[in-house]
């Protein structure tokens, strides 16, 4: 489903290169760990993905079910069903955040021929997906992230995702800033979304949100490019020992 080929990326503002030869390969289906230091640059992978114009490629390709995305916009690639939860979620005053849930689903759902939905039925839909994820219909008459925990904005990122139902979901961080309970409720959340036709990136620092989303890849990135692949075990080896030695070897 997605396969990143030799991908370099850079800064567009200042050129400085963040992204330095990266190959990985998602299938349909799998769940991908991406881990690594601080300033490896997981995030940036996951911009570049979504196509965040601060970014440029340089080299290098990604494919999405075979057809290369970079020409691609964000709204386009979102429209194909690539979705990213970022790791600090925006906060948008002014737009509340059932408005902006009812935009973005009514905009996919054009992109793939389907009708709008009616405001009950849109109502029902955000609702129950809602009830799941343990949020109150009170918080989502606030506008988009402002003043929202930590936690709570969390769970709004995976709302979205529950929502607009993407076939490649990338989810940057999704366990910092979050409690044990926030974290087994947002891991749920997106364990239920695990289907043979949906890939997930599920990109973090620690372990332990591997304990509730099981991997069925780890890859470890580390300035720019990815030096080690492996199963679930290999997490639990970085949680041992840490990330210096694979780095090291790396360099
Ligand atoms: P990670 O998510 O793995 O912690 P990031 O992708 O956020 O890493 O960052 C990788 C490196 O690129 C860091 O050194 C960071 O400071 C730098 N970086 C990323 N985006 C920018 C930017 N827009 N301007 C300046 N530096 C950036
Ligand atoms: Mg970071
Ligand atoms: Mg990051």
């Amino acid at each position: 489903m997605l396969e990143i080929r030799n991908l370099h990326a850079r800064i567009a503002e200042d050129g400085t290169e963040i992204i330095k030869g990266l190959n990985l390969t998602v299938k349909a289906g799998e769940v991908a760990a991406i881990m690594g230091p601080n300033g490896s640059g997981k995030s940036t992978l996951s911009y570049v993905l979504a196509g965040r114009e601060d970014y440029e490629v340089t080299e290098g390709e990604i494919l999405y079910n075979g057809e290369s995305i970079l020409e691609m916009d964000p709204a386009e690639r979102a429209a194909s069903g690539i979705f990213l939860a970022f790791q600090y979620p925006l906060e948008i005053p002014g737009v509340a955040t059932m408005q902006f849930l009812k935009v973005a689903l009514n905009e996919q759902r054009k992109a793939r021929g389907q009708e709008e939905l009616t405001t009950p039925d849109f109502i029902k839909k955000v609702r129950e997906a809602a009830g799941t994820l343990d949020i109150e219909m009170e918080m989502l008459k606030r506008p988009l992230n402002v003043g929202f925990s930590g936690g709570e904005k969390k769970r709004s990122e995976i709302l979205q995702m529950k929502l607009l139902e993407p076939k490649l979901c990338v989810l940057d961080e999704t366990d910092s800033g979050l409690d044990i309970d926030a974290l087994r409720i947002v891991a749920d959340g997106v364990n239920a979304l695990r289907s043979p036709e949906r890939a997930m990136v599920v990109i973090t620092h620690y372990q332990r949100l591997l304990d509730y989303i099981v991997p069925d890849t780890v890859h470890v990135l580390s300035r720019g490019r990815i030096v080690r692949t492996g199963d679930k075990t290999l997490a639990e080896e970085l949680e041992a020992k840490g990330y210096a030695d694979i780095v090291a070897e790396a360099a």
